[in-house]
């Protein structure tokens, strides 16, 4: 069995920036993903928030960043930890592929994305209906598309889709949006109409999606609205399965638990970004990352000194 001093579950930003900060200090360090490196990072059309990058792409910024990490730790995409068991000094962590062992683990899961869960939504995923701008917007370039949600996620992607030349319509369920003023702002400078009050209650079509049915939450007027797609953007679930079987704490919302160091309520295992909750931004994830990192380190370091 391979055995590494850290073990990071998740190549989001936060996971690639622990794998940095682990690997500088001399550990070996290996990170797991199931999917390819970025997770939902890839799905950021563009960013302006991130220091030092006027605007900047989601999946530039990840390319760069397992760039400067693979050199400093090893990552193994399309490998999703399965099961984790607690063992002398350690942990043994199972993917389909092979077993390791991890002397720390750091959880860098993040969320999913939550489900509108109306009728059509499923049936018409990949056939009109889809969870992410960046990866499906230009198929949708001078067509009618319909945006759901009125935080930061939906109204990028709305700016983001205008940019490209997409007709489009946000519809929010309350009055006013939750996602940044500036990116409001922005949404109003181009004119992009937003429908108030209403909720999606069901995505119709034949092969593809053909329109929406619009229910009002103030006056319960229902109306069709033709569009040829629909993107939902309506916040995440956090993936803390994992970090539950461990024994790990969670909230409420499912969000890990962690005190300032990014330690769990389980020694060795500590959580970063956006599976731990708060302000969910990629420079916190990557704060947290070098946080989690640093101590994982020094905790070795004692422990090698107590032995
Ligand atoms: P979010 O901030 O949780 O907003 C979700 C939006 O969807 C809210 O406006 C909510 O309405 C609405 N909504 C939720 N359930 C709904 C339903 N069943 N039907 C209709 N509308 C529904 O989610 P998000 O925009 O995906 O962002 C998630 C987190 O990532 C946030 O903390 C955000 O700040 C962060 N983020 C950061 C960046 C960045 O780093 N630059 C970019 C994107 C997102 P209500 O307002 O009425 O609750």
């Amino acid at each position: 069995m391979e055995k590494y001093d850290i073990i990071i579950i998740g190549a989001g930003p936060g996971g690639l920036t622990a794998g940095l900060y682990a690997g500088r200090q001399g550990t070996r360090t290996l990170i797991l993903d199931k999917g390819i490196t970025g997770g939902s990072g890839l799905m950021v059309p563009s960013m302006e928030n991130y220091p030092g990058y006027d605007l900047i792409a989601g999946m530039s910024l990840i390319a760069k960043m397992k760039a400067q990490t693979e050199k400093n730790a090893e990552i193994h995409e399309m490998e999703g930890v399965e099961t984790i068991d607690r063992v002398d000094n350690g942990f043994v962590l199972t993917t389909p592929k092979t077993s390791y062992f991890a002397k720390s683990i750091i959880l860098a899961t993040g969320t999913s994305h939550k489900k509108l869960n109306v009728p059509g939504e499923d049936h018409f995923t990949g056939l009109g209906v889809s969870y992410c701008a960046t990866c499906d917007g230009l198929l949708f370039k001078d067509k009618d598309i319909l945006i759901i949600g009125g935080g930061n996620s939906s109204l990028q992607e709305a700016i983001f889709l205008d940019n490209i030349g997409c007709n489009v319509t946000v519809v929010h369920r309350r009055n006013e949006f939750r996602g940044e003023k500036y990116l409001q702002n922005k949404l109003k400078e181009k004119g992009i109409p937003v429908i108030w009050d209403s909720v999606v209650e069901e995505i119709k079509g034949k092969q593809m999606v053909e329109s929406v049915i619009l229910s009002n939450n103030k006056n319960g007027s229902v109306h069709e609205l033709e569009v040829q797609g629909v993107f939902i953007a309506i916040g995440d679930i956090p993936s803390s399965d994992l970090a539950k079987e461990l024994g790990v704490n969670v909230n409420k919302y499912n969000q890990i638990i962690t005190d300032k160091t990014q330690k769990t309520n389980v020694d060795n295992v500590y959580a970063i970004g956006d599976v731990t909750g708060g302000v969910k931004q990629w420079v916190v994830a990557c704060g947290e990352g070098a946080i989690a990192a640093s101590y994982a380190y020094q905790d070795l370091e004692q422990t090698k000194k107590k032995e």
